[in-house]
């Protein structure tokens, strides 16, 4: 194999090749650094540090040499920049965290790490993961002198989604074979569709949310993101498992091999589709593509249901009142005291806690504090919070309801494709976007979402499928079955 074609490979291509030796950890990370180089223009890398990322390819080849090494030895991976790493700084695109250093790597990069991933670098991200555009983040990118949007690489002048945007961006370059996102209320799943790409948030509590920069910490999730779901499969049975000292909502649930199902038949399958989610809303082109996809999974022996989610409109409001409200407390803790930023003048005590937040924070996550602050102030509190978690939970059991009649859910991951940088500047605009994620992210339910074809001017089609607890082999077998039909998944960008 020659090294150009190297980064057309998928993760359980790569990693044989690596088992075999036929390629070495060193040669597959050394061609990566170059592709990140090379499409730096996307700007979705925010740190590179060649000596480290080599020093650990070293040492996974020196593991396979031995015949040693995970399932992932020599594979190279990136990681949103939420995640903290000792061996690279962390500042989920914050000037607040901007040249932070974490002694402690997140409980997902240890466990990738242990599997013999080798990280090419940090990913970038929305600040603090509030965005759905990846245009929030206040970092400059590798190659920049000034914070940038992150580019769709199917398209240049368009969003990669988000929050995790660059994490999109860079599997759909094929500047890494995979890498991790995070989801709140749909970071992986919405980028996952714009950039025609794979992505799965597992069941709330599957993933360690340890060293995970806290955003709305009842709602996130870490998860892989990926061209297939057999590589997402991978990536997915390596993060996961019980972390129980370290995260209180860590589900005591023995970490599973999501590949072992990728294989079973999908004849019978009883795909639950939610009229809610194919309402006047749904741009037209994302429509056709959705429906063409159902229709191919009934050609695959899967039966389609109609089912209702009556609730998913409602899920919008409710988000964006219970993310805001965690938001505003665990963004509590950035006040120059113990981390990142501090202002440099200040009077006294206040003062300092004034001007730092002032400084280091951006203006949506500061848009987000003040919402969350005001619907957990007194007065306030009963109308807007406890409204909230009492639909969220009834959004939860609607989705009960609704698995007596089908095994999965299937619908488009979001609206439309992906928009024009710039192209949404109003802060709701963007919010009533991620309308179609929210819901499983309230219930705390598996997401996931692949490609399923193309919309208007070329720009890649999510289709979104949602599972019961713990259903991840279903959906990423439902993943696979599917795109063992299809090569949506194949396709790439034009110069990638
Ligand atoms: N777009 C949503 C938001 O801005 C979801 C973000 C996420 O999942 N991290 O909150």
């Amino acid at each position: 194999m020659s090294n150009t074609e190297l980064h057309q490979l998928g993760v359980a291509e790569l990693a044989a090749q690596l088992k075999s030796k036929e390629i070495s950890a060193v040669e597959a990370a050394q061609h990566f650094l170059a592709r990140a180089k090379q499409h730096q223009h996307l700007g979705a890398f925010v740190s590179i540090h060649e000596d480290t990322t080599l020093a650990q390819a070293r040492a996974a080849d020196a593991l396979i040499a031995q015949g040693k090494g995970g399932r992932l030895a020599g594979v190279p991976i990136a990681h949103k920049d939420i995640f903290v790493t000792k061996d690279f700084p962390t500042t989920a695109a914050s000037k607040m965290l901007k040249g932070y250093q974490s002694p402690f790597d997140a409980t997902v990069v240890t466990k990738l790490a242990a599997s013999g991933a080798v990280t090419l670098g940090k990913l970038n991200c929305d600040e603090f993961a509030m965005g759905g555009a990846n245009e929030n983040s206040a970092i400059a990118p590798v190659g920049f002198d000034a914070a940038q949007p992150v580019r769709n690489p199917w398209n240049t002048e368009r969003v990669p989604g988000g929050s995790s945007g660059g994490s999109a961006a860079a599997v759909a370059a094929r500047l890494a074979p995979a890498v991790t996102g995070t989801d709140t209320g749909g970071s992986i799943r919405q980028p996952a569709s714009f950039c025609g790409i794979t992505g799965i948030k597992p069941t709330y509590g599957r993933a360690s949310r340890y060293g995970m920069i806290a955003f709305a910490s009842s709602l996130d999730q870490a998860g892989p993101m990926g061209r297939s779901a057999e590589d997402c499969a991978l990536l997915l049975s390596e993060m996961c498992g019980p972390d129980l000292d370290r995260d209180s909502t860590s589900l005591d649930v023995p970490a599973e091999d999501f590949t072992a199902q990728l294989n079973d038949s999908i004849e019978g399958l009883r795909i639950g589709v939610p009229a809610e989610f194919f309402g006047d809303g749904l741009s037209a082109d994302v429509r056709a593509a959705v429906d063409a996809s159902l229709k191919e999974y009934e050609k695959l022996g899967a039966k389609l249901v109609p089912i209702t989610l009556p609730r998913t409109e409602l899920s919008v409001p409710v988000y964006y009142i219970l993310a805001p409200a965690e938001a505003s407390s665990n963004l509590s803790r950035f006040d120059g005291v113990k981390f990142g930023h501090r202002a440099q003048k200040y009077a006294d005590l206040n003062d300092m806690y004034k001007k730092t937040r002032a400084e280091g924070f951006g203006d949506e996550v500061k848009r987000r504090i003040m919402i969350g602050a005001y619907v957990l102030s007194e007065g306030y509190y009963d109308a807007y919070y406890l409204q909230a978690q009492r639909i969220r939970r009834m959004i939860a059991d609607d989705f009960q309801t609704a698995f007596k009649d089908c095994d999965v859910i299937a619908g488009p991951a979001a609206p439309t494709t992906a928009w024009a940088i710039g192209g949404k500047s109003d802060p709701v605009s963007n919010y009533l976007a991620d309308i179609f994620t929210l819901p499983a992210s309230l219930a705390g339910l598996p997401g996931l979402s692949l490609p399923a074809g193309f919309g208007d001017a070329g720009m890649p089609v999510g289709l979104q499928l949602i599972g019961n607890y713990f259903s991840e082999g279903k959906l990423l077998n439902a993943a696979h079955r599917f795109q063992q039909a299809t090569d949506f998944h194949l396709q790439r960008p034009a110069g990638i």
